[in-house]
């Protein structure tokens, strides 16, 4: 009877985690718990240490004309720039950090309109563009601003805002402007133009350009984001904004931000840690996913197709270098709507073309989940035979 008990426990100890046993996979949103392992490997090297009595005022640098922007996060971001080469910040720009890009998102339709305007002022992006600038530019009712759809089909008369995303989600494009009429304004969201993401082919140089750590590191739940903003006008409209919405931004997560960011920026610049350069790393993960799902998706006789993307030189790694986007856009037969088919077929939880201002044969899978629920994404997908219709 003892070797029998035993057995069993031992059977039980063997069970399939609970993520396997769970019949949904999740995969509709961009949480980038990919990098988890990579920063338990930096162990304390991150860590951040905050005494009782610190960061207690509102203020963080009252001299600034961002005064609740911590100058070691204004000194990492530059720095990291830099060593990057994606986005010029020449010391005359100004940097204004907010809780999250979203927050900055706001504050930036709040700072390009006017309410001298005899009506809200348009804001457009080219489909399929990323599901929340509808909805955040709609949310409010604003009498400053009205979302107006897609881009390529702008053809009013009266001024504009346009959302230039590049990489773009959810389709992984590179992107320009596509409005290009005199007066027009653009905000430049370039949340993904880090080199695990698309080669780094020029600094971007943009009136106004928005990243976020949540994209750049993976540290979304630290809330950071920051502008990069040439018209000083323009960033105090923007300061205003974060001060009447939320007075600052934590000093706290500012800190953490800007000690993780120092420690991306020393491993490029320090050839003796090579091995623990993040983008590198962040690449080859990207590009070993994509490697695996373009498999399947040719094994899929056709039910679902994904983009293809140019090579290009990246000066970041001195190479030719793939796209490997943050998202996959999934594209099924015509007729079927690929959300439903996903989720039919496979329960597979994604977020469909229409939400994106595209049609239904579309869908966008997140590549940024952990390994465990990115091999099962791949075993679902594997499995799928598009004879749900799922309409
Ligand atoms: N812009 C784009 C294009 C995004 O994909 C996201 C996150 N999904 C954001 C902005 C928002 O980022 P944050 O976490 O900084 O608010």
């Amino acid at each position: 009877a003892v070797p029998a008990a035993k057995s069993t426990v031992s059977s039980a100890v063997k069970k399939p985690t609970t993520l396997s046993l769970d019949p949904i996979i999740n995969v509709a949103r961009g949480d980038p718990t990919i990098y988890e392992q990579y920063w338990k490997k930096m162990g304390d090297r991150c860590e951040v240490v905050i005494a009782g009595d610190e960061f207690m005022s509102y203020f963080c640098n009252a001299m600034n004309l961002c005064w609740f922007l911590l100058p070691e996060l204004d000194n990492a971001i530059r720095t990291l720039h830099r060593v990057v080469g994606n986005a010029m910040v020449d010391d005359d720009r100004f940097i204004v950090v907010g809780n999250g890009s979203t927050q900055l998102f706001h504050a930036l339709l709040y700072a390009l309109s006017s309410p001298d305007l005899p009506e809200p002022i348009n804001v457009v992006a080219a489909a399929p563009f990323y599901s929340s600038y509808p909805e955040e530019t709609k949310f409010l009712r604003s009498e400053l601003y009205k979302w107006a759809g897609d881009a390529n089909c702008y053809d009013k008369d009266e001024p504009y805002i346009e959302v230039v995303t590049s990489p773009n989600n959810p389709d992984g494009s590179i992107r320009g402007t596509v409005v290009n009429r005199e007066g027009g304004k653009a905000i430049h969201d370039l949340a993904y133009y880090w080199p695990q993401f698309a080669p780094i082919t020029s600094k971007a140089d943009h009136d106004v350009m928005l990243f976020t750590f949540s994209k750049a590191t993976g540290h979304a739940g630290t809330r950071i984001g920051w502008a990069i903003v040439k018209d000083k006008v323009i960033a105090a409209k923007m300061v205003k904004f974060i001060e009447v919405s939320s007075i600052g931004v934590s000093r706290e997560a500012q800190l953490r931000a800007a000690k993780i960011l120092g420690v991306i920026a020393d491993n490029c610049r320090n050839p003796d840690l090579k091995g623990e350069n993040f983008f590198e790393y962040g690449r080859r993960l990207m590009s070993e996913r994509w490697g695996k799902l373009r498999e399947v998706g040719m094994k899929s006789n056709g039910v679902f197709s994904l983009p293809k993307y140019p090579r290009d030189y990246c000066k970041f790694t001195g190479e030719y270098t793939d796209s490997n986007p943050a998202f996959a856009w999934l594209k099924s037969k015509e007729g079927l709507n690929c959300e439903n088919l996903l989720r039919d077929e496979s329960k597979i939880i994604t977020r469909g073309g229409p939400s994106f201002g595209v049609d239904s044969t579309y869908t966008r899978v997140s590549m940024l989940s952990r390994d465990v629920e990115f091999e099962l994404l791949l075993e679902r997908l594997a499995a799928i035979k598009g004879t749900v219709n799922g309409n």
